[in-house]
């Protein structure tokens, strides 16, 4: 059925290629004043100057006037674990009293803990919880979200967390991009011997999910960090990957420099994320590679630690997505629109810079840049519609959720509709 929004007061295209927008290009957004959005069958027709696309309109559509509303492609957060049994409120209050995320690490809290809250939790319970989270997200603007395993550790466990993912994709509705992260952590059982359990993500596990059918995953990742795997490892599990034809990514660089974004390049890993510790070198890497850096400021938040050099990276020519990095330990900040006024705040991006990360550097950081992202002719209606006539007021209303709606596969859904 078509649909036509009208009279946006503003309206983000971000038109342009189908791919990632890099360094000075990230503040163009395709800014539409008085703008309208035709749709039909789930696909945009055409979005741009109001009185141009009403009148392709067929008579009769259904309308929906967006006087005083922001409408934009719907937002992509490329970065997400919100597949979880547990809230580790518990490490939270260490935290806050002064112990290091490592040191928790070290003491058994942090990933470990949530291990075992996934290994025992049901299938349908995991379901139940990612498809909440899915529908928080959307709330928010987001219409298309990874989520990531990586809490089971084990070929059983693993296998459970993305069949809740595809399951959960199903019940919320909306775009899920799954992910492999077998390699979070080396498990408990393991530490006396990571060779081992590296040779079994790198094998049985990898065939494993790679056998789930629809819920097999898009994507591999690997957390490359002193408190997880090394840069030889990774690359041991990312070949692997790779070798069975899914697509890469990487934590790499998070808390220390570890050659992760050179690996990440090297490999054509369509992200590297994190960025926090990238010197020089890797922004000039970065500047010349197809691969996007994903930026997580909502976790440097939430550690109270120093934010990634997002204004070195851009002006090196890198293209810039931002994430949540949803997740019960590190990050339990959902809205994109946040994590906007976050790396405005903390990493001086422009606003519009930070509109460009979460739209089609977003999509591109997804491997879906030809998709969605962006209001173009022929691509997924996916759209969000903001209670704000000035894109910079997203940004600006920290931690105000000004959604009203998002469009969907070209179905219009209330944001006040969501449990
Ligand atoms: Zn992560």
């Amino acid at each position: 059925m078509a649909l036509l929004l009208t009279h946006a007061t503003q309206l983000l295209t971000l038109a342009g290629p189908d791919r990632a927008r890099r360094g000075t290009e990230m503040n163009d957004l395709g800014l539409v004043r008085d703008g309208a959005v035709l749709i039909d069958k789930g696909q945009i027709v055409a979005a741009g100057p109001n009185d141009a696309v009403a009148a392709r309109a067929p008579s009769g559509v259904a309308t929906h006037d967006c006087s005083g509303m922001l409408v934009t492609p719907g937002l992509c957060d490329p970065h997400t674990h919100l597949v979880f049994a547990a809230p580790r409120m518990a490490d939270y209050e260490r935290r806050l009293a002064g112990t290091s995320y490592q040191e928790i690490a070290a003491a058994g809290g942090g990933i470990r803990s949530s291990l075992e809250a996934v290994r025992t939790a049901s299938e349908s319970d995991l379901t139940h919880q990612a498809a909440f989270w899915i529908r928080q997200a959307r709330a928010a603007g987001t219409t298309t979200i990874e989520v990531k395993s990586g809490y089971g550790l084990t070929v059983e466990a693993e296998c459970k967390s993305l069949r809740a993912a595809h399951a959960a994709a199903l019940a919320a509705g909306g775009d899920v991009a799954p992910t492999f992260l077998g390699a979070h952590i080396v498990p408990p059982e393991f530490v006396n011997d990571r060779a081992r359990y590296v040779a079994l993500v790198s094998t049985t596990m990898l065939d494993a999910v790679c056998a789930l059918g629809d819920a097999a995953p898009e994507f591999a990742d690997v957390f490359c960090d002193p408190s997880a795997f090394t840069l030889a490892e990774s690359r041991q599990i990312l070949e692997a990957a790779r070798a069975r034809d899914l697509q890469l990514k990487l934590h790499a660089e998070q808390f220390a420099p570890m050659g992760g974004i050179g690996l990440g390049i090297e490999l054509g890993a369509v992200s590297v994320d994190h960025c926090d510790a990238a010197r020089a070198a890797d922004a000039a890497l970065l500047g010349r590679a197809e691969t996007v850096a994903t930026l997580i400021p909502g976790a440097n938040f939430f550690l109270g630690q120093t934010y990634a050099p997002a204004r070195m990276l851009i002006e090196a020519g890198a293209a810039v997505a931002l994430a949540t990095d949803f997740n019960p330990g590190t990050c339990p900040i959902l809205s994109l629109p946040l994590v906007m006024s976050i790396a405005c705040n903390g990493m001086r991006l422009t606003p519009a810079e930070a509109w460009t990360a979460v739209t089609i550097n977003g999509a591109a950081a997804l491997a879906r840049a030809g998709i969605c992202g962006s209001l173009a002719p022929g691509k997924r209606a996916d759209l969000a519609i903001f209670a704000a006539g000035d894109y910079r007021a997203i940004p600006y209303y920290a931690g105000q959720n000004l959604c009203r709606a998002v469009v969907q596969n070209g179905v219009w859904i209330e944001s006040h509709g969501h449990d």
